[in-house]
């Protein structure tokens, strides 16, 4: 059985932000903290015991000790049943949190080529010994079965594949470390059991539903998708930011370019919108867009929802 844990939902920032005194924000701090959420993270198991995350939240330390699942082993003096890290960017929000998994545990982290050169370039990200922490880098288009500690294979089949997306956004206007050509800055994944060949799509990050991105979603047990903004210009009408969705990468949810509609009609069994920014309305509970996406037979998940596939 394939197991995934959502560890954070929120986008970059969490709900509440710690800046922020946006009417989500400041209802998230005092008459409704359900609406808090940690920055977006999954963790997944096929066997219940070996774990993998997508991406590593600044959140980790916290998202990690709300998580059974991911505590050492009873008995053992250290233990992690973490096994790896598996990128899909290089944003501060999906790679920050391997520096809270620093204390000499071995897991091998998975990224393209394009994300490991960020790390490489920025000289804090050695304080993980490659000696303990393996960095593999993955090929868009190119299946690969994550490995447990020992080199047993872990029964999931991640395939990566491009995503319309932009880079890291530290780096715009800047020389990528990676160079500038090609896709890799931004991933999609397939994550398949062997086992019971069930899997599902993790989509965090996605700024356009291509008419082949279509054609693979269809048919899978779940869908994990960019649920950022609500309506592309939702940050400068609220007087929050002066990008765009669209500028940021991000499809919005709602519109006839949007992720809802978008979406319709396609053979998936559950659809939950992940990295949801705390500026979108469809958090709250009872507001308008919240039916809309909950009426299309979207969730939006709290920190800790498990799916077991
Ligand atoms: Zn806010």
């Amino acid at each position: 059985m394939l197991r995934a844990v959502v560890l954070g939902a929120a986008a970059g920032g969490g709900v509440p932000q710690w800046n922020c005194g946006c009417r989500i924000c400041r209802a998230a701090r005092d008459a409704q903290p359900e609406l808090r959420s940690t920055q977006a993270s999954v963790a997944i198991s096929a066997d219940g015991e070996h774990w993998f995350l997508i991406n590593a939240s600044p959140d980790l330390r916290q998202q990690l000790l709300a998580t059974p699942q991911l505590h050492p082993k009873a008995g053992e003096l250290r233990h992690s049943p973490i096994s790896g890290v598996i990128l899909t960017n290089g944003e501060i929000d999906a790679v920050t949190g391997l520096l809270s998994m620093r204390e000499g545990s071995p897991f091998t982290i998975y990224a393209h080529a394009k994300v490991l050169a960020i790390l490489k370039a920025n000289s804090i990200f050695n304080v993980l010994n490659e000696k303990n922490v393996r960095r593999e880098p993955i090929e868009i288009d190119r299946a690969f079965e994550p490995t447990l500690p020992g080199g047993t294979p872990s029964g999931i089949e991640i395939l990566p594949f491009a995503v319309a997306g932009k880079g890291a956004w530290y780096l715009e206007g800047k020389a990528h470390p990676g160079g500038s050509d090609g896709t890799g800055d931004t991933l999609g994944l397939r994550i398949r059991d062997k086992a019971t060949d069930r899997y599902f799509y993790f989509l965090a990050a996605c700024a356009e539903v291509t008419g082949e991105l279509k054609a693979r979603l269809a048919g899978a047990s779940l869908v994990l998708f960019d649920g950022t903004v609500w309506r592309d210009d939702e940050l400068i009408a609220a007087g929050l930011g002066t990008k765009t969705g669209q500028g940021m990468g991000h499809i919005s949810m709602s519109g006839a370019q949007g992720a809802i509609a978008q979406l319709t009609g396609l053979d998936v069994g559950q659809k939950l919108f992940l990295h949801i920014n705390n500026s979108n309305p469809a958090l709250l509970h009872g507001s308008a867009e919240r039916k809309i996406a909950e009426d299309a037979g979207w969730q939006i998940p709290a920190d800790g929802t498990e799916i077991v596939l």
